[in-house]
């Protein structure tokens, strides 16, 4: 008999789902013998542009040294992150993707006698990494689907080590001022520490968006996190990062592995960094594609929540009926759409849409339409 090993699993992890991702192309279509490239998937807010030319040369060409280690430093990403944000590059940790910091941090300054705060509707990642180490997650109810800072503010104790912010959120795309921002930070004790997860800010740049680096002087408890999965489309090359007091950077580093960031991925980073056209264009290919989908949806009687990323949380609901979105998530699944259900973070009677080139959108809102009808 071999013996029960979830009993075994320490009490954080036993209590813990694994994350959804999105389905992979490559699943739906085995599962409805579809064609790969007959495929839209909208479902992870990837960049629809493909990875920048210039990262993809990059990494090819630091093929050739993957017998050696990378820089477990990460010297000339940090150099290159440094020179673009105007911070030191002791202020900088780097991450096997963001979500790596994420846990990072909850691993650093939770355990099993402190709490953490974030929002109703919070990124998934934020309760599994708080759960992992056994701490407690204390969840705001939303206002208007974003952040309600001023309960969240009331609702820090005195056990709690961090709060989450996703500004813009994740995944209902809603945002916050950067004077609400200032307000919240302002009531936060000193030693709590608030991470503003801006994994789609660049989405907002020239925008109203606060750019949380300009309040990390007035607040050495603030860490900013952002990554290189969205707008510098590269998900899968994993490469995300903080910006902190070098005070916290220090800690993150002592518990960092030393070679978190692969070799090809460091290389890749710094190309797509420089890369100004591809984010430009990124940026842009977004704008119209949000604009398309309202259009669309407004032309549907439905509703949706105003988003500020690169992704779109449609309501379904007609005439305040209610409504099931799984029935209509696998009806786009049947004609080869992906999208994202996002029961498992409460909105059960919505669809989370990541924008897509032009014609992926239109073949989205066109099998919504045909599904619904
Ligand atoms: C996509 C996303 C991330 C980024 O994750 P990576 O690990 O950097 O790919 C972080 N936070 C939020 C809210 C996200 O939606």
């Amino acid at each position: 008999m071999s013996c029960d090993f979830l009993e075994l699993a320490v009490p954080g992890v036993r209590g813990m789902s694994p994350y959804q991702p999105g389905k992979p192309i490559e699943e739906l279509a085995r599962e409805q013998g579809l064609k790969v490239e007959d495929i839209v998937k909208l479902a992870s807010n990837e960049n629809p542009l493909g990875p920048p030319p210039s990262a993809v040369k990059a990494m090819a060409e630091s093929l050739a040294e993957l017998a050696r280690y990378p820089d477990g430093s990460n010297y000339q990403l940090k150099q290159a992150l440094a020179e673009k944000l105007k911070v030191a590059p002791e202020q900088l940790t780097l991450g096997n993707g963001s979500n790596d910091v994420l846990v990072l941090l909850a691993e650093s300054f939770l355990d099993a006698d402190s709490s953490a705060v974030f929002s109703q509707y919070a990124f998934v990642v934020y309760p599994l990494a708080v759960k992992a180490v056994g701490a407690e997650s204390i969840v705001v109810p939303a206002l208007d689907y974003g952040h309600d800072l001023d309960a969240m503010a009331e609702a820090i104790k005195a056990n709690t080590r961090l709060v989450f912010l996703a500004n813009p959120n994740n995944p209902t795309g809603t945002s916050f001022s950067k004077q609400a921002l200032s307000g919240f930070l302002a009531r936060v004790p000193d030693n709590v520490i608030v991470v503003l997860d801006e994994a789609y800010f660049e989405y907002g740049v020239g925008g109203d968006l606060p750019d949380g680096i300009d309040l990390l002087d007035h607040y050495p408890n603030l860490v900013v996190t952002r990554t290189f999965s969205k707008a510098y489309g590269l998900a899968g090359a994993r490469v995300g990062y903080s910006i902190s007091n070098p005070a916290i950077a220090d800690v993150l580093n002592r518990l960092r592995q030393p070679f978190n960031l692969n070799l090809p991925a460091q290389f890749g980073a710094v190309a797509a960094l420089k890369d100004d056209a591809y984010l430009q264009k990124s940026i842009e290919i977004n704008q119209q594609g949000m604009a398309y989908f309202e259009q669309g949806f407004a032309g549907l009687g439905l509703n949706w929540i105003p988003s500020s990323g690169n992704f779109i949380t449609v309501d379904l609901r007609r005439d305040a009926m209610p409504v099931d979105a799984m029935p209509v998530y696998e009806g786009l699944l049947s004609k080869g759409i992906i999208v994202r259900p996002v029961a498992n973070y409460g909105l059960p009677e919505h669809l989370r849409i990541s924008i897509g080139l032009p014609e992926e959108n239109r073949r989205c809102l066109e099998a919504l339409s045909q599904v619904l009808a």
